[in-house]
């Protein structure tokens, strides 16, 4: 509790009514791109989650949605490279337009895992949905589709991204000192 409340104390990197905003523009974008098309939203479990639920709920034309759970960093801060899935894409996805919604893509590696996946189960499109762009590590070249924020380096959390479980319900985003 009291490293939470130290937490509240410190300067927010991104806050929420910024968050919110930039939500409200990538739901206005996805809209138009999809006006005429259904896509499936698989959002990349746990992190994600806040952004998640804010980004359909702030689109404007009809989704199905999904999640994948992938888990690379277990407590730590620097990321593994190999992942392993404790919950696969339930929703038939051959043929059909999907997003992959990302909490943050750092060195890349997960989201590229993840996308090789998906590809196998025959989609008629991928494209990348992330809400931070974090480009200091990365390894793997990947094209963030609609990007939310750039952050160049530090340890994130708040809005859904945790440290070991811990800061998730924070509204604002805040750099891990
Ligand atoms: P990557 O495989 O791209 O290195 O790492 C991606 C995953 O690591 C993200 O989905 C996220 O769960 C986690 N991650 C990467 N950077 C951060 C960060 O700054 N804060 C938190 N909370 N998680 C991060």
């Amino acid at each position: 509790m009291l490293q939470d409340q130290k937490m509240n104390n410190r300067e927010v990197l991104i806050s929420q009514e910024t968050i919110q905003s930039r939500v409200y523009e990538l739901a206005q974008k996805i809209s138009s791109d999809y006006a005429d098309e259904e896509p499936i939203l698989i959002g990349i479990l746990n992190g994600v989650v806040f952004f998640f639920v804010d980004l359909v709920k702030a689109l404007t034309i009809p989704v199905t949605i999904d999640f994948i759970r992938a888990s690379s960093y277990g407590s730590g801060t620097v990321s593994k490279g190999a992942i392993t899935y404790s919950k696969d894409v339930e929703i038939n996805v051959k043929n059909k337009p999907v997003i992959i919604v990302e909490d943050i893509v750092d060195t890349g590696l997960t989201l590229n895992q993840i996308i090789k996946r998906i590809e196998k189960k025959g989609p008629k499109s991928i494209r990348i949905c992330a809400l931070i762009d974090k480009g200091e590590r990365r390894s793997e070249e990947v094209i963030l589709d609609y990007s939310g924020f750039q952050v160049e380096k530090g340890f994130l959390v708040g809005y859904g991204l945790d440290h070991d479980e811990r800061y998730r319900y924070l509204q604002d985003i805040f750099v891990l000192k």
